[in-house]
This record gives structure tokens, C-alpha cells and sequence, in this order.
């Protein structure tokens, strides 16, 4: 059957603490929203804040193929009549095929927020509905709090519903709007709603409990064929429904069509796309679209899936656009290094020694603290160094930097010495800290030889502390991210030693260039990616 999606990302999916996008990042968002086939996209709430307001008005700028584009507003206020409400205006204003509206359908919210009567409301529904339907607008109703509200008076939410209903509301949406319903429950309820409304029930739920996207797909278990949600499970206290694994699920576990299987295996690229123009972390154990999602580290479990995938995994990865990843790790033996390094040729490549000894180096990183899953430059290089033994572009022969504050003002400076293959090399240099000064020195010592080098720069800087107990006398893993304008990837150091574990990664960087410099190799390119982002 088919299901309409209906995305609250912009409007519901901002009221999460963490969650702020631009009026033009909401636009590109909208635009992706459409390409991924999603029915309903819920721009905003225009009578709340000027800025979406001002993002509908630049909506005439979205070339949208699919999606109707939905304006978010309540029910008019008691004391205005429908057509001098300010807020009902705003929403015929924003110039949207389709308005959603909320409604109460709790006493005690109609009773206590709003302290008007019950007949009361029922007319503010009935009045705002029909007068955007008179207005040629599609109408989806949503009552607010609708479980939490049929559970103290049934029939007082009830009414509401039929309110909305003989107005013409076209859909009908209940929405759990506190969290805080099982999915037990609330399938008891939709199941007794569905019997009396025939037409389009919807589904909005959040996250409180854990069980949002259990929930959506309960409601439409009892007939309910419109769902909403946020990519991500962006919102509100814990989040909305997660639009992305309700879809997943409606066409991969339900038999439905939400988006269409085509459109599907596009949904990873726009969630991560997502999670960056909001600078959130992409939560990595995220269902059907995080790195995580197909990511094998138990040696068993590498060594049954590299033998069939549906040992480990419940869908095929590529049907949602995401990628199996054998990570590598202690935990699993020496399998997953050499499954990668075969896969992309480069095993037979390598001398029985060097394979021997590059497994032990990386087993020795990890115990040692180095997390090489997220630092695939590191790991590029100990791969490049096994396939090349011979190449070498310079030994460190010391270092020395030193901070000096004066007042509020700070300077760092740094001396370097480097053995190349023309000799030594010498440079002192200041910066902003001292990372920043030993970067400029070790480039200073290299660029003569190597001008090309400029063109690696540091993107950002991460100090995790590996143990907590021993305060700042802590083992520190210090990982760095590079970019050369064609890629980024990441380098990582440990050490007790702050100082000493940027360096290393800033060397390490500085090495793998180099390398790439001097030798391309896709295959080695390929196996790292596959292996750390599993692209
Ligand atoms: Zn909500």
C-alpha cells in the first residue's frame, strides 16, 4: 500500500537543542527532501518567526518535482475570528498547496493552556479548517496530544477528530505529542479510531520513550497511510520518529511504498548530507544509514559474513544506499586486514614478511590506543609503507617548541630538525600554539624539496583522553584532519604527551602526501576508503 511521507525536519526536526539551519539550508534541504521522494515537506510555522516566514517566501525559488510543500500553524485563537486571525492569515500568506494545523485534543490542555470550553474548541477546529479549505488549501489536522487526551476522555478527543472531519480536513493526523505512549497502547487506540473515521489517518509520534518509530509503524499496521517524522530523528526533547528507518522498514519489512525502492538507496547520502548542513555528529550506530549499520568487528562474524553477508546483516546495505565495512580491530584476528587488502589486490602485492609484520604493527597501534577506523590516513600510510619498504623521505632528528604568555597574549615557537635525502634540514618558526608552530616548521624543512606539500592543510583537531583515572597525566589520542582541496582524511598520535601525539599525526600527514605525491595508487586509495568510510 502506499504510505505518505510526511517531513517534519525543518519545522518539528529544529526544536531539537542541538538542531539550527539557515533559511538557504533549509531550502537545499527541501530540494534533497523532493529528489528522495518524500510526499509532505513541513517548511515551518510562518506565524512563529520571521525567519520561516521568510524561508516561504523564498520557497518560490525551490523547483520541486514531487513533494507539496506544507505551512505549520495552530488552530485560530479564541478571541479572533477566522478571518482576522494574524496566524491563520500567515498561513493562507505563505502560498503552500498544503497546511497543517494543530488542534487540542486533551481536556486538560483545552481546559488549562487554552481556558476555553469544550464547544469552544470544537469550533476553533471546525472554523480554521473549513475556512483553508475555502481557501483551496489541502488540510492536515493534527491533533495534538491525542493519545494522552483519549486516554483521560475519549470522547472529548473524539470530538475534536469529527470537528476536523466535517470541516474537511483531508487528513486526519494523532500525535503523540509527549512521548510518552507504547506502542500497545497505541495501536488499542488507533485500531478503535480507524473504526470510526474512514478517509486518510495519519501518524506523528516522538521519541520519549524509545519506541517512535515502533509506534508510527503500529498506527499504520491499523490502516493509518500517512506518516510524519524527521530525518535523523531530529526534535524535540529526544527526537521525533526517525523518518529514515520508518521508510526503510515500510519498504523493506512491510511490503509498502513509501519513497519507491529506486528512491531508496539514496536515503543514507541525504541523511549524512543532512546531519552536516546541521554540524551534527551523524550518530554512527544510527539504523540502516550510519557507518555503523554494516560494520563487522567480531572475527566470527567478519569471517561468516566475507562467506554471506545475510549471516550478520538483516537487509542488504546497498538497498538503502549504506556500504558494508570490515573494520579492523584486536578483536578479530587478522581476517579483516587481509580480507580489505585482497579485495582491492593488494595482498598478493605484498612480500609474506611485510604482511606479517604490517598485521602486528596494527595490532600494536590499537593495544597501544590508536583508533585506526577513524583515522584512515594512518592507516593508508602503514599499508603504503608495507607495499614500498624502501621509500623514505626523512627521519626527524628532534624537535623543541616552546608558549610564552605575556598578559593575555600567548606565542609559540618551534625548531625543527629533519634528515633528508640532501642533507639536514633546520627550521624555526612561530605560530598560533604550538601544533601551529611545529606544522610551519616541519614545512619550512620540507617545502624546498617537496613545494607540493602546501597544499595539505589541517581542517581540525580532536584530544581524546584514553585514561581518565590518571588526570593530566592521561595517555592522550590526538586525531587530525586534513585536507588537500581534492579529499580529506584523518591522522592520528598517542601519547602521554599532547605534543608528542600531534606530532606524530602531523608527521604522519606530512609522510602520507608525500606518498600520494610519489606514487598514486588507487587500489590503496580504494581499500583504505573501503575500509574506514566503507564507500
Ligand atoms: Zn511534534
Amino acid at each position: 500500500m502506499k504510505i505518505f511521507t510526511f517531513d517534519t525536519t525543518l519545522r518539528d526536526g529544529t526544536q531539537g537543542e542541538a538542531v539550527s539551519f539557515s533559511v538557504d539550508d533549509k531550502l537545499v534541504i527541501a530540494q534533497k527532501l523532493d529528489d528522495l521522494g518524500i510526499d509532505y515537506i513541513e517548511g515551518g510555522w510562518p506565524g512563529s518567526n520571521p525567519k520561516d516566514e521568510d524561508f516561504f517566501k523564498r520557497a518560490a525559488e525551490l523547483r520541486l518535482r514531487h513533494a507539496k510543500l506544507t505551512a505549520f500553524g495552530s488552530t485560530r485563537f479564541a478571541r479572533n475570528p477566522v478571518e482576522e486571525d494574524r496566524n491563520v492569515r500567515k498561513l493562507l500568506d505563505s502560498g503552500t498547496p498544503v497546511v497543517s494545523i494543530f488542534g487540542k485534543s486533551w481536556e486538560l490542555h483545552t481546559r488549562r493552556a487554552l481556558g476555553v470550553s469544550e464547544e469552544e474548541n470544537l469550533k476553533l477546529i471546525s472554523d480554521t479548517v473549513a475556512y483553508l479549505k475555502a481557501h483551496g488549501r489541502e488540510v492536515v489536522y493534527d491533533a495534538e496530544h491525542f493519545f494522552d487526551g483519549y486516554t483521560a476522555s475519549p470522547d472529548f478527543a473524539l470530538r475534536t477528530l469529527e470537528a476536523a472531519k466535517n470541516a474537511g480536513a483531508d487528513v486526519l493526523c494523532l500525535c503523540d505529542t509527549n512521548g510518552g505512549t507504547i506502542p500497545v497502547r497505541l495501536e488499542e487506540i488507533c485500531a478503535e479510531v480507524r473504526k470510526r473515521f474512514d478517509g486518510i489517518l495519519g501518524i506523528h509520534t516522538h521519541n520519549d520513550s524509545d519506541v517512535a518509530v515502533a509506534n508510527a509503524l503500529a498506527a499504520i499496521e491499523q490502516g493509518f497511510t500517512h506518516v510524519q517524522g524527521c530525518m535523523n530523528g531530529y526534535g524535540e526533547r529526544c527526537g521525533n520518529a526517525n523518518l529514515c528507518s520508518i521508510i526503510a522498514n515500510l519498504e523493506l519489512k512491510l511490503g509498502h511504498t513509501a519513497i519507491g525502492s529506486d528512491k531508496l538507496a539514496g536515503i543514507t547520502t541525504v541523511a549524512r548530507f543532512i546531519a552536516e548542513l546541521a554540524n551534527l555528529q551523524m550518530r554512527r550506530d544510527q539504523p540502516y544509514v550510519g557507518q555503523s549499520a554494516f560494520a563487522h568487528k567480531g572475527g566470527v562474524h567478519v569471517s561468516a559474513v566475507m562467506k554471506d553477508s545475510a549471516t550478520y546483516e538483516h537487509v542488504s546495505p546497498a538497498t538503502v544506499g549504506n556500504h558494508q565495512r570490515v573494520l579492523v580491530s584486536d578483536l578479530s584476528g587478522r581476517g579483516n586486514v587481509l580480507y580489505k587488502l585482497e579485495q582491492h589486490g593488494l595482498a598478493k602485492r605484498l612480500a609474506r614478511g611485510a604482511r606479517r609484520e604490517l598485521l602486528e604493527r596494527i595490532k600494536q597501534m590499537e593495544y597501544e590506543g590508536y583508533e585506526l577506523e577513524a583515522a584512515e590516513g594512518t592507516f593508508e600510510l602503514l599499508v603504503r609503507e608495507a607495499l614500498a619498504p624502501g621509500t623514505h623521505f626523512f627521519d626527524v632528528e628532534g624537535y623543541e617548541v616552546s608558549t610564552k604568555v605575556v598578559g593575555t597574549d600567548s606565542r609559540s615557537t618551534a625548531s625543527v630538525n629533519l634528515k633528508a635525502q640532501d642533507g639536514v634540514h633546520t627550521a624555526t618558526a612561530s605560530g598560533h600554539g604550538p601544533v601551529n608552530a611545529l606544522d610551519v616548521c616541519l614545512r619550512k624543512c620540507l617545502s624546498a624539496l617537496y613545494p607540493r606539500i602546501s597544499d595539505v592543510r589541517l581542517t581540525d583537531y580532536k584530544v581524546r583522553v584514553l585514561d581518565s583515572k590518571k588526570g593530566t597525566a592521561a595517555k592522550v589520542r590526538v586525531l587530525v584532519e586534513w585536507s588537500d582541496h581534492r579529499k580529506s582524511w584523518s591522522t592520528v598520535g598517542v601519547s602521554d604527551n599532547v605534543i608528542e601525539a600531534s606530532w606524530s599525526a602531523l608527521v604522519d600527514a606530512i609522510r602520507l602526501e608525500l606518498m600520494r605525491l610519489t606514487e598514486q595508487d588507487d587500489s590503496v586509495e580504494r581499500a583504505v576508503e573501503d575500509y574506514c568510510w566503507g564507500v
